[in-house]
């Protein structure tokens, strides 16, 4: 027999009724092995269950007591069945994140419009009106450059009901890998930084956006000093360039909203180092292998 969650009556029918009864996948986008049914078995259920609770725990005992806001754990699910977030979902987790953009356009539809989608891959001016559709989406985490700002600022529909949150991606470790603006480790020149420019033309240039904050995503060897002695790198550059840029956008921008009250959050910190990212000042951590277990290896990762 098989168990099919109660959430599943949130979900529309047909969508439910495709995804349970089809042998296919949905379309190309996401293949059969992921995406087989919106059920979980019990056994695979119970075992996510547990993981996202011990991860819950372990977020809540590292944040520091003088943090404004709680902080916000992203479940990081890409590849990773719809049924493994519907059983995230039950349990009241709402905060999901996705790199592909077609595995979220899929999931989205298909997963209750009370989940709060969080894009975190690379992002191409090219696929923002795709994404700019999904009425859920709360914020696109890896923004870096203007063109693709404008183009998302002028596919949202005009009956989204919040602006569309945006953090912008720092490349603090300077790897050629990874995507990113370059840091800012002194108020000299501010103003021609890369990520100040940005910043500025978002504010006054694109309504539809909110910018919240930054984002990192640290290079491993950090990450795992991290993990021993609480001492990373990558955290300190982040910090310091949303010092940095916080007090130049209090002192330079008039008009136009951006931060949570004026203040620049951080996403920092996944599986291996998220209890040394809280500790270090993070607000939002993002969390896949700690919930969901190990993931399909990919190259492209
Ligand atoms: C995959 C991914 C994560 C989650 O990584 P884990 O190590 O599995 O927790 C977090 N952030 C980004 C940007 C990712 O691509």
């Amino acid at each position: 027999m098989r168990f099919i969650p109660p959430a599943l009556q949130l979900l529309r029918p047909g969508i439910v009724g495709a995804l349970r009864n089809s042998t296919r996948p949905p379309s190309r986008g996401i293949s059969n092995k992921h995406y087989r049914t919106m059920s979980a078995s019990i056994e695979r259920a119970a075992e996510v269950s547990e993981s996202l609770a011990e991860i819950k725990a372990r977020v809540e005992a590292s944040s520091l007591p003088s943090a404004p806001f709680p902080p916000t754990l992203v479940a990081v699910s890409k590849y990773k069945p719809a049924s493994d977030i519907l059983t995230c979902y039950e349990d009241g987790q709402l905060d999901f994140g996705e790199n592909y953009v077609q595995e979220l356009v899929e999931k989205a539809a298909a997963l209750p419009l009370e989940i709060r989608w969080h894009f975190i891959g690379t992002l191409q001016s090219n696929k923002a009106k795709t994404l700019a559709a999904i009425p859920n989406l709360d914020t696109i985490q890896t923004l870096t450059s203007f063109k693709t700002a404008k183009a998302l600022d002028k596919a949202i529909p005009d009956d989204r009901k919040m602006p569309l949150k945006i953090l912008l991606q720092v490349n603090t470790s300077g790897e050629d890998s990874k995507s990113g603006l370059p840091p800012i480790n002194t108020a000299d020149g501010i103003a021609e930084s890369e990520l100040a420019k940005l910043a500025v033309s978002i504010i006054s240039d694109c309504p539809k956006l909110l910018l919240q904050g930054l984002m990192a995503i640290g290079a491993l060897d950090q990450s795992l000093s991290a993990s021993e002695t609480e001492k990373n790198a990558d955290f300190d550059t982040l910090k310091a360039t949303r010092d940095f840029l916080q007090k130049y956008l209090a002192s330079h921008v008039d008009e136009g909203g951006w931060g949570r009250d004026k203040r620049l959050v951080l996403s920092m910190g996944m599986s291996s180092d998220f209890e040394a990212a809280l500790k270090a000042g993070s607000d939002i951590v993002r969390v896949g292998t700690g919930i969901f277990g190990q993931r399909p290896k990919k190259t492209s990762e």
